[in-house]
């Protein structure tokens, strides 16, 4: 219910305006989202590598509507890349279609995407393609096939709570194409996803077991500790190397779980989100765990 509540007001352009216009949740914004500026982001991403950790960058921002403001964000991630090869960092970029036009068409779209590719190949990086609500799921793989037919440097996210993430993994890999494992964070409706925590968690078992056997590289984006334990002990018993895979996990989101992975030896990637169109997403943060709300208001009314 609070959750629901949390994803539904995600949507509200009056309650984001009075969100991002106060200083203290500007303020509180920060447990989730690196900075408003890429200098920031910058920063936590050095920060994730010196702790062994590796990075995406997100460029926080979704359903844009021109064709400007769509070319105005691809330049921004053109951008990342060049910052990230003269940081030396171990980071790459992760994007949404939404943000890059999707909704104006998806041949535009895609262009910009293709645009994006070949900066990251420059750089021998890689892209990653943020899944959003299931209403653009399928335009969001059609998409991803087409680029990954031309480069191998795009990969995409698949999300256990909806039905059809088997389909559509099998789909994928029949393309070689590097796919990231979540649960899932939006409001999503019974026909089309599954209800239950314990339904998500199973298909997110189901998912990593068919993910790891592959033989592609895939990311494991989770905190939960009973589904990283699965890949765990899934990957030993495969003989599946620590080095075929990597756990991916979000910027302030369970940062112990973050350092014991790297300190039993496995790969670590973190999400670090930042911009100034961080309502969204900081509300998607507070809708996964109501302890989180908790914290807010508690730190609201203190301040
Ligand atoms: C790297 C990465 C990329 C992602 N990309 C996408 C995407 O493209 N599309 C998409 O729909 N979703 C994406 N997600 C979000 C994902 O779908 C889940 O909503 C989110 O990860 C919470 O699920 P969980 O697997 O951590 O498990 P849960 O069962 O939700 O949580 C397990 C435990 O993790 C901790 N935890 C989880 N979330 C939080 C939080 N916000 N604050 C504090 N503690 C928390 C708690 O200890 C909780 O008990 C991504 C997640 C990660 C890690």
């Amino acid at each position: 219910m609070l959750r629901s509540t949390l994803l539904k007001l995600s949507n509200s352009k009056s309650f984001a305006h009075w969100v991002t216009s106060n200083g203290t949740t500007r303020r509180m914004s920060h447990r989730f989202v690196a900075g408003e500026t890429l200098d920031e982001a910058i920063e936590a991403s050095r920060a994730c590598n010196d702790a062994g950790m590796a990075v995406t960058l997100d460029c926080l921002g979704e359903n844009v509507s021109t064709p400007a403001d769509a070319q105005k964000v691809r330049d921004s991630y053109l951008a990342i890349y060049d910052r990230i090869a003269r940081e030396k960092l171990n980071a790459n970029v992760s994007c949404k279609l939404t943000q890059l036009g999707l909704d104006i068409s998806p041949e535009f779209c895609e262009g910009l995407v293709l645009s994006i590719t070949e900066r990251a190949a420059a750089y021998d990086s890689f892209l990653r393609i943020d899944m959003e609500s299931s209403i653009y799921t399928q335009r969001t793989v059609d998409l991803v096939k087409r680029v990954r037919a031309q480069t191998p440097c795009v990969g995409t996210v698949i999300q256990s709570y909806l039905y059809r993430s088997e389909n559509d993994i099998h789909d994928l890999l029949a393309y070689g194409c590097r796919i990231r494992l979540c649960k899932g964070a939006y409001k999503e409706s019974e026909e089309v996803a599954f209800a239950r925590k314990a339904d998500v968690d199973a298909n997110f078992v189901k998912l990593t077991r068919i993910l790891l056997s592959s033989g592609f590289y895939h990311g494991i984006a989770t905190h939960d500790p009973r589904m990283i334990a699965v890949a765990i002990r899934f990957a030993a018993e495969k003989k599946i190397s620590r080095d075929d895979f990597e756990f991916q996990m979000l910027y302030g989101v369970r940062t112990d779980l973050q350092r014991q992975l790297v300190r039993d030896g496995y790969r670590v990637r973190i999400y670090v989100p930042y911009g100034q169109e961080w309502f969204p997403y900081f509300m998607r943060r507070l809708a996964e765990r109501p302890a989180n709300l908790g914290f807010f208001i508690r730190n609201f009314f203190r301040s």
